[in-house]
């Protein structure tokens, strides 16, 4: 059988070795850390760095089509993987979704509303990104960013200088602050034939920037539910994309605004995994190796609830609850905000 090549071994990469095995797939990790979540499921893990010339030539050689579990992928690495196999999604993909600013841009090109932003590089630049697009606002580092991380808030002028000195002289945006009613966000597919598959739009609660939990179905009426699909066919499409995208959205009284696109399987979508049949990692793992999509048809209500840090005190009880669907991804070491497990429950048939 063909093997999948995963650069990153966190619980994603870890989710989607699981899915390619079970469709008789054997898995390649590539990840720097030695003991990572993926490591323990997959047929092979290569421990190397991405500047490792040499142990990415290996990893090329020893798999059949190359896919990713992160966005952050230095070029370099992209360089000498792709003249060896495909890369899926590809570099595009990535290339934009790596910097805030070319991927509002991007969205902006498309005709889709984000927030307002500005390029901020320095205190001039904060003072005029200020008084045009004013106040709130969040001051995020260009790229890097995850949960929450690397972004500071300004609600008075003189908070600027405090969350200027912590994007610690990256260079950043200044995004105003978007007033919505909830956050949704779309698991779109796209195959190697370019057709689309969306799953059903889930509603999103951030905590500390941190997702905790999403519920589905959301509150979006007929209406935006399509919009939102349509809108995120439309990035896919225009992408070339292959592969499973989540697609993060403000839903505001005047429509639905873009947050921001991660190139890779999503938090968000981890619902799938016990409310649809083909789940958002298989989905991932049939596009990359050209396979038809599964139909994302969604079978039951549910409620995905992240296990972060502590939470996994609550294990024992939850494991005595038949009815919850507990994902766990190993991790040895509990740190406060670390996210060591989801759990999936079944709130009604859909
Ligand atoms: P992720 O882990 O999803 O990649 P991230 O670190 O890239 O997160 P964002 O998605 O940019 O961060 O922001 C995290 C959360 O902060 C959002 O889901 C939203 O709740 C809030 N937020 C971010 N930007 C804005 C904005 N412009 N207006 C209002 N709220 C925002
Ligand atoms: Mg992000
Ligand atoms: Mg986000």
């Amino acid at each position: 059988g063909a093997t999948i090549g995963i650069l990153g071994g966190g619980q994603l990469g870890r989710m989607l070795s699981v899915a390619a095995a079970r469709l008789g797939f054997k898995t390649c990790i590539f990840e720097p850390g030695a003991d990572c979540p993926a490591s323990h499921v997959a047929d092979t893990h290569i421990q190397a760095g991405y500047e490792d010339e040499g142990a990415l030539r290996t990893f090329a050689a020893a798999v059949d089509v190359i896919t990713f579990e992160f966005e952050n992928i230095p070029t370099s690495a992209l360089d000498v993987l792709e003249t060896l196999n495909p890369v899926r999604p590809n570099r595009k993909a990535l290339r934009v979704s790596q910097d805030r600013l070319v991927e509002k841009a991007f969205l902006n090109d498309l005709g889709l509303k984000t927030a307002p932003f500005a390029a901020v590089d320095d205190g001039v630049d904060v003072t005029q990104a200020m008084s045009e697009i004013g106040l709130p606002a969040i001051l995020k580092t260009r790229r890097f960013g995850y949960d929450g991380k690397g972004q500071a808030r300004i609600t008075d002028p003189n908070e600027a200088e405090a969350a200027l000195a912590a994007m610690n002289g990256a260079p950043s945006l200044y995004e105003g602050f978007v007033d919505f009613d909830y956050e949704v966000s779309v698991i779109a597919a796209r195959g190697l034939g370019g057709d689309v598959a969306c799953y059903d739009p889930g509603e999103n609660v951030h905590e500390g920037g941190i997702l905790r939990t999403t519920t589905i179905p959301a509150r979006l009426n007929a209406s935006q539910r399509t919009d939102a699909v349509l809108l995120a066919a439309q990035i896919l499409n225009k992408l070339d994309y292959v592969g499973v995208m989540g697609v993060e959205l403000f839903v505001t009284g005047d429509g639905l605004v873009v947050n921001e696109i991660a190139p890779r399987v999503h938090n968000s979508g981890h619902w799938t995994q016990n409310g649809c049949t083909v789940d958002q990692f298989e989905q991932h793992i049939r596009a990359v190796a050209g396979w038809p999509l599964g139909g994302g048809t969604r079978y039951a209500n549910v409620v995905m609830e992240n296990l972060i840090g502590d939470d996994m005190a609550r294990v024992p009880d939850l494991a005595k609850d038949g009815t919850a669907a507990l994902h766990l991804y190993g991790k040895a070491e509990v740190k406060p905000g670390r996210k060591m497990g989801h759990v999936n429950m079944i709130t009604g048939p859909a």
